[in-house]
């Protein structure tokens, strides 16, 4: 059986940054990282070609090395106002503190050129004010899906050649107390034997940290689910934003229900891509940084909150089982519907999509997303749509596309033991998976601020 100090489990920005670390602080360490799916300049998505998903059993897009930020449009947000809380668990100062040494480590191996900082707008804050939305505003630094490859790939390189081993297709099933320390067992019949284990399973690993902790005793709290759409149209008509800001993130208190809904995941001249999660479908987004693949489109999310109370208990499932409606209507496939449709209560078709201004850039299936969406759900889009039409003249257009469904679960929130993210002696948690992270840069923030606990120890 191969022995380590540490195993992480999980390739993404969280692992690979607590790897980066410990090796800085613990030279003599031995470290491996394992992670489900392929190396990262091996995951090649087959809808690439004919933009549908095929299923494949392991998606090359959510995992495999770099995670589910590989091929991701690199915002960098230099803050704590969104993306996470672990201001909260840390406090800004501490967490700000982190995540300026992820953008150093980052900034360091990006060799493909110097990226972009957008920086907070006062008049753009004070038009949405006047018009019953929150703008929330920060620092974002641009990398683009090709520099942030690029940068991801020198970081992996950096870390190999320190001596930390990196596997592909190791898929962790579970980790087993084995004496002082623990054993992590594999589907392809490896087991490493190790002292500390760092969970950086991210979103896809769900189901892996649930399990870990029923079979630990670990307690779960029940977090919010959001649900909704991906929305695309004329890039154009949000480019006083995207210029100024890059990406805008807006909030809306919907008038009927009074619920949050929120606007964000920005793609400027980007394309709208499909996920596969564990089989299901789902809808997402893009963009290059490269002028030459830039598309006439802007995309962008539109969520709605759900926090469920007693006695339900799974919002995880609970969203699932909607965007599997989607897929059943959709023959396996994202649906899409111009908002024109949507509001005149019929069904988009192939002919009425062919004639659309705003062209799609994924092949979804044309049809009926209010077929799929709760009412309460659909409602607080359609409202969110006309707010932000207000500010973004354009946006509630009848050719705007809506894809459905699109969601965000951070419904696994265990509870730690300490402050340094344990889950019980050794076992610590990091990244999108312990269901404080939603993003690269407070992902990447915690897998070093673990590896310094791990190593002070
Ligand atoms: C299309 C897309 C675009 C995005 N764009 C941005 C953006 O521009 N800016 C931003 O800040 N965030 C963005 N995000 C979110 C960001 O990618 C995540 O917040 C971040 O990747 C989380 O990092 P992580 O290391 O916690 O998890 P992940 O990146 O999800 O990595 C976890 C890894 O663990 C592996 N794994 C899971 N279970 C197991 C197991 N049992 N055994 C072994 N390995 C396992 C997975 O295969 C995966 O590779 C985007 C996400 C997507 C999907």
């Amino acid at each position: 059986m191969k022995k380590f100090d540490t195993v992480i489990i999980g390739g993404g920005i969280g692992g690979l940054m607590a790897a980066y670390r410990l090796r800085q602080k613990s030279p003599d360490m031995t470290i491996i990282v394992t992670e489900r799916g392929n190396e990262l300049n091996r995951r090649v998505c087959p809808a690439s070609k004919n933009n549908t998903c095929v299923h494949c059993k392991v998606c090359s897009i959510t995992s495999g090395f770099a995670g589910a930020g590989a091929f991701s449009d690199g915002k960098f947000n230099l803050g704590t106002a969104y993306g996470g809380t672990l201001g909260e668990e840390l406090g800004d100062d501490v967490a700000n503190l982190y995540i300026n040494e992820v953008d150093k480590i980052l900034v360091e191996y990006c060799t493909s050129g110097v990226p972009k900082v957008y920086e907070s707008n006062d008049e753009l804050r004070l038009k949405c004010i006047q018009n019953n939305l929150r703008l929330l505003d920060m620092n974002v630094k641009h990398l683009g899906t090709d520099n942030n490859y690029v940068t991801m790939q020198n970081l992996i390189n950096a870390i190999r050649e320190s001596g930390t081993e990196l596997c592909s297709f190791y898929d962790c099933e579970k980790i087993e107390k084995s004496g002082d320390g623990y054993v992590a067992y594999y589907t392809n019949g490896e087991a490493i034997e190790c002292k500390n284990v760092i969970i950086a399973t991210g979103r896809s690993g769900a189901n892996f940290v649930s399990s870990f902790c029923r079979a630990n005793d670990v307690k779960m709290r029940s977090n919010h689910i959001d649900i909704g759409v991906r929305v695309e149209m004329k890039d154009i008509i949000w480019r006083e934003f995207s210029s100024k800001i890059y990406e805008p993130k807006i909030l809306y208190k919907t008038k009927t229900f009074e619920d949050r809904c929120r606007m964000f995941c920005f793609n400027q001249g980007g394309l709208v891509s499909a996920e596969n999660n564990h089989g299901i479908i789902t809808a997402n987004g893009h963009s290059y940084a490269q002028p030459e693949k830039k598309t006439d489109n802007c995309n962008f999310a539109i969520l709605s909150s759900i926090r469920f109370t007693e006695p339900f208990n799974q919002p995880t499932e609970y969203a699932e089982n909607i965007s599997r409606l989607a897929n059943m209507i959709g023959k396996n496939n994202v649906l899409v519907q111009r908002f024109g449709d949507l509001i005149r209560g019929r069904r988009t078709n192939e002919h009425r999509l062919s004639q659309n201004t705003v062209i799609p850039t994924l092949k979804a299936t044309a049809g009926d997303i209010s077929l799929v969406l709760p009412h309460r759900i659909l409602t607080n889009i359609i409202e969110t749509i006309y707010a932000l039409d207000k500010v973004a003249p354009g946006t509630a257009n009848d050719d705007t596309l809506l894809y459905g469904c699109e969601s965000k679960y951070y419904s696994i929130r265990p509870e730690f033991m300490n402050k340094n993210f344990e889950l019980i002696d050794n076992v610590y948690i990091i990244g999108d998976g312990s269901g404080i992270c939603r993003g690269l840069s407070q992902s990447g923030a915690m897998g070093i601020y673990v590896a310094d606990c791990i190593a002070q120890k």
